[in-house]
């Protein structure tokens, strides 16, 4: 399936007539996290080790300028593991996918490759193992999404998606003694939190995930921002329409006292209206959107006259993921463990 192009345009910003200091809070950490550098870099190293094409398997990190450049690399993304032809390589993209995909893959003789971030397979273990219980699974998400779609697929006779606050107070369960909450990695904290204060209200039984689901980037990355969001009058979110995390960011920072905020895939997106009256312009990406993206936005808005960048820092990260197993052998049968240029961690 042909991937949407975002249309690039326009001249840049001018600079912008405002009364006081015009400066650029930075948020940190942003950007990419280690499930997407490991998805990325898996890819790369398919491609690298047989060759175009390599089939991908819906888009293998939310953000359209990772996949157009995989693309141009040899990448092909297709919708369903039926379109690749018997045989080939497929990566399974970030955000996992349900058993019933490794089948149909399996069926067709495909040489899967499984990118799905190690954070989203732990939610797919606890989903495997209450299900084991007989437990019935609230599942905190959006429904349609894919990594919700995965994670679902574990165990599809135990899973109920619950899509937001209001579908708490909705849905119906078996047995209200035996329910547990599990969620998507990608959420806000505080609206999660919220949900899960009224499934208890109403099932006051209800057991909670092991550990958190919400992942330490998508936390970290919300942290940083509600930091820079009470002082900036407008903040800028880098990251794509369909990135959960991405979208996540510009309500936390509307929530957080941010007096605009706007997700763009691509600088040239912004617009020179949104900065009537804008001294402090807070910057954000998603953690699927590659740092060559935010420093173009950071080019145009020094354009603009926001010349000043002063970096929020609220975490430091270090975690790393190696490489799916599939490519952990080089083509001489040797161990690459090689640690991948991630910037993980936790605060
Ligand atoms: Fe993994 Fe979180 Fe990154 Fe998703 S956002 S790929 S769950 S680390």
């Amino acid at each position: 399936m042909p991937i949407p192009r975002v249309p690039r345009r326009r001249e840049r910003l001018k600079d912008i007539p405002v009364d006081g200091h015009k400066r650029v809070l930075l948020a940190s950490p942003r950007g990419y996290c280690a499930g997407v550098d490991r998805a990325v870099i898996a890819v790369e190293k398919a491609l690298e080790r047989f060759g175009a094409p390599v089939y991908v398997r819906k888009q293998i990190v939310h953000n359209i300028h990772v996949v157009t450049e995989l693309e141009g690399k040899g990448a092909i993304f297709v919708e369903e593991v039926d379109e690749v032809p018997a045989g080939a390589h497929v990566v399974f993209s970030a955000h996992g996918v349900s058993p019933a995909v490794v089948n149909a893959a399996s069926d067709r003789g495909l040489q899967a490759i499984d990118a799905t971030c190690p954070l989203v397979t732990k939610v797919h273990r606890e989903a495997v193992r209450f299900a084991r219980d007989d437990f019935e699974i609230l599942l905190i998400g959006h429904e349609g999404h894919e990594e919700v779609e995965g994670t679902a697929g574990e165990a599809p006779d135990h899973v109920t998606i619950v899509n937001s606050p209001d579908d708490a107070d909705r849905i119906e369960v078996k047995d209200p003694s035996k329910v547990v909450w599990l969620s998507q990695t990608t959420l806000s904290v505080d609206e999660t939190m919220e949900t899960v204060r009224r499934l208890r209200a109403r099932f006051p039984e209800l057991q909670d995930p092991p550990s958190d689901d919400i992942c330490y980037a998508t936390q970290n990355r919300q942290v940083a921002i509600k930091k820079v969001a009470k002082d900036a009058d407008l903040v800028i979110v880098v990251g794509s329409a369909n990135s959960s995390n991405s979208v996540r960011l510009v309500e936390v920072a509307l929530e957080y006292g941010a007096k605009a905020a706007y997700r763009v895939d691509y600088a040239d997106e912004i617009e020179q209206a949104w900065f009537d009256g804008v001294t402090t312009v807070g910057v954000t990406s998603g953690a699927s959107v590659p740092e060559v993206l935010v420093s173009e936005v950071l080019a145009d808005l020094a354009t603009a006259g926001y010349l000043d960048v002063e970096e929020v820092r609220t975490a430091e990260e270090d975690l790393i993921f190696s490489l799916p197993k599939e490519l952990r052998q080089d083509a001489a049968g040797k161990r690459d463990d090689r640690a991948l240029g991630g910037r993980g961690g936790r605060s």
